[in-house]
Order: structure tokens, then sequence, then C-alpha cells
């Protein structure tokens, strides 16, 4: 059996009174991320990381930040479009690991909820999606709780014919 592997890693700020979205699940905060779309950076260092995966270039080729039609846009909708992809290309997730760093809000108490969302977008079990939650201790934009930053890797296997 084939098997690649892909890296995505994504930033997004902070900013006041935006609705915060992670992994496709909407996380009650005073802060969201900011972003042309829903600014969602699980799922868009994920579909970076199944893009990379498959040689299929990046998010922004996909979905311009430019175009109209993706403002404020789901990025679960990205994500469908990317395993479309994948699939297409022949090859289907083996399993996912994604970091999210964080200084807030806490994370832990949503961390199954996002792995069986990411789990239902890519049509798979959620034993295949690992998430996991880490904070800057006060370093760095996330230590600050001025960005989030996600970083995913990815693991494909060839659809056997
Ligand atoms: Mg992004």
């Amino acid at each position: 059996m084939s098997v690649r592997v892909g890296e995505g890693i994504d930033r997004h700020r902070l900013e006041a009174g935006r609705r915060l979205m992670l992994a496709g699940v909407e996380i009650e905060h005073s802060h969201g991320l900011a972003g042309h779309s829903d600014g969602d950076a699980v799922l868009h260092a994920l579909c970076d990381a199944l893009l990379g995966a498959v040689a299929l270039g990046d998010l922004g080729q996909l979905f311009s930040d430019k175009a109209e039609e993706n403002r404020d846009r789901a990025s679960a909708d990205f994500l469908r479009a990317v395993m479309e992809r994948v699939v297409g290309a022949g090859y289907r997730l083996g399993n996912a690991d994604l970091t999210i760093m964080a200084e807030a809000p806490r994370l832990a108490p949503h961390v199954d909820a996002m792995r069986a969302s990411v789990a239902k977008l890519c049509g798979c079990e959620p034993q295949r999606i690992s998430i996991k939650a880490t904070r800057g201790e006060g370093l760095g934009p996330e230590g600050r709780g001025e960005a989030i930053t996600v970083r995913a890797v990815v693991l494909v296997e060839e659809e056997s014919s």
C-alpha cells in the first residue's frame, strides 16, 4: 500500500467580537479568528496538509481570499472540496494529528466535539483524528492571546483498486 504524508500550518489573528470557529465547531469566547472566510485555522491547516500529501497545491489556490463568494464562508466547505480532490487522486485519509496553539479559551472541553466534526467532514471514524491543544506560556503571538496557530500532519493511504 502506498502512503504519503502532508503538513499544514495556519495562523489567524484573534479579533474581539467575532465568533470563534475551530474544526467546524463554534466555541464560546470573547474573540474569534479574523479572516476572509470564517477564519477556522484548524480546517485551513488540515486542508493544506491534505493538499500537500497529494501534491495538489494549497488552499489559497483553490479558494481565493479575494473572491467575494468566499467572504465569511464556512471552512467546512473548503474541507469537503479538498477531500473530494484527495479521493479523486485515489487516496483516503489514514490519520490526522492536529495541534492547536492557543492561550485561551481552554480547549480541552471541546476536543471530542472537534474530533467528531473533522471526522464527519472527512468521512472517517473519529479514531483517525487527533486534536491536541497547547498554550504558549505567555510567549509569542499565541501566548499573548493575539493569534491562534494550528499545525496539521496527515497520512493518506492509496485506495486499493
Ligand atoms: Mg487560514
